[in-house]
């Protein structure tokens, strides 16, 4: 039996994020800036902030605080609970869900004020029944231009519109679309998106209309309508291809475990996909594809690797460092054999992305996209704050 230890119950109140297996930094400051970018860019059209999936993985609570503080008005959520967790933090925002309602959510949209996205003609007929039995609730409409993926088709949207026997009580508060290449100025597939929008837009005069995320708010003043949706920009990834990111917002990091050395020959991690070619020293960074850093990121081992791309790189000491071998379930091998032997010790932090190294850069090793990188960051991140005036 183990006795009872005689630890001051104050040794465990420590900060937690000076010794966290991995962290995050997010800066609230940058997200701020890069929402007023998006907002100066979108010229007269108002602004909304996009919240969906705990804000792209950086936080609902705090982001939405900081965006609502920001002057953000506008909210748009994936789902519900989403939105009834928003609504604390952006009291008189209108809330928008982008998945629309469901039967049995009816007095939560109500009691919370959240506007449901009405994206296929059965929601449609819900909906109309559910304000003909509780009264008239704002609501908005997605309709498909294109996409395939959510909401009205067109023709039964502008023929809807154009119905005189539409009741009075149905007040759609906005009309929108959502373009699937906004991140690919080249694509003459916006333009095709554009004109079904217009008309969309024409035939629901009056009603405010909404069309572009992040990237199309690049496409042009034609794109802006009355509401621009910018999302992963305001969150300090790429929105358009081959553009730079506005400011970096996220930082993810783990924590050095270890530093081994390993002589010349002998090999790295599971399936020994990796021989060592040098004398190295490797840090073993506790930080793995639990906490999203992604397997298909590995250095060697994994089928993405064939096509000769090298795999993700971490930052240390001033020095960018590749990831060794494959990445592991709780852990990642990083070659650190060239910073210099003092700069680096176990207990230090590495740079899994952030100021120095882009998430999209991590993402494009993997063979993905920066937003799948945030929004799959995992429980384990201690998570820090910075508010724009500390
Ligand atoms: C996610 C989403 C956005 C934001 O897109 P970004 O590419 O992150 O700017 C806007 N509108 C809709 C409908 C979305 O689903």
């Amino acid at each position: 039996m183990t006795e009872p230890t005689d630890f001051d119950s104050d040794d465990f109140l420590g900060d937690e994020f000076d010794i966290a297996p991995v962290r995050l930094t997010v800066d609230l400051g940058a997200l701020i800036d890069n929402w007023r970018e998006m907002a100066r860019r979108s010229g007269p059209a108002a602004t909304a902030a996009i919240l969906k999936a705990d804000a792209y993985g950086l936080g609902l609570e705090d982001c939405g605080a900081a965006l609502y503080e920001a002057g953000a008005r506008d909210f748009f959520v994936a789902v519900m609970q989403e939105g009834v967790t928003l609504r604390s933090y952006a009291p008189d925002a209108r809330i928008y869900v982008l998945s629309g309602i469901w039967p049995g959510q009816e007095k939560q949209f109500y009691e919370h004020g959240l506007v449901p996205v009405i994206v296929s003609e059965e929601q449609l007929a819900f909906w109309m029944a559910v304000t003909a039995e509780h009264g008239d609730h704002p609501c908005a409409l997605q309709i498909d231009t294109g996409f395939n993926r959510l909401g009205l088709p067109l023709e039964e949207a502008i023929a809807f519109a154009e119905d005189v026997s539409r009741p009075a009580s149905f007040s759609p508060v906005l009309v929108m679309s959502h373009l699937h290449s906004g991140d690919n100025p080249a694509s003459p597939l916006n333009r095709t998106q554009l004109e079904s929008f217009q008309r969309v837009a024409v035939a629901f005069e009056g009603i405010p209309a909404s069309l572009s995320a992040s990237g199309g708010i690049f496409l042009g003043p034609d794109y802006h309508f009355d509401l621009t949706r910018p999302g992963i920009a305001v969150y300090g990834a790429e929105f358009v291809n081959g553009m730079q990111a506005l400011k970096p917002v996220a930082k993810a990091e783990g924590r050095i475990l270890q530093i081994r050395e390993a002589p010349s020959g002998s090999t790295v991690s599971y399936g020994a996909t990796h021989q060592l070619s040098r004398n190295s020293r490797l840090a073993i960074v506790s930080a793995g594809y639990a906490d999203g850093y992604p397997r298909s990121a590995s250095g060697s081992g994994v089928p993405i690797r064939a096509g000769g791309t090298p795999g993700a790189f971490g930052f240390v000491a001033n020095t960018r460092v590749p990831v060794i071998g494959r990445v592991t379930m709780d852990l990642t091998i990083f070659d650190v054999t060239d910073v210099p032997e003092g700069d680096i010790r176990a207990g230090d932090y590495i740079e899994l992305f952030g100021p120095n190294i882009m998430v999209d850069d991590v993402a494009r090793a993997a063979g993905t996209i920066g937003y799948e990188l945030l929004t799959s960051l995992g429980l384990r991140y201690e998570r820090r704050y910075i508010y724009p005036d500390d």
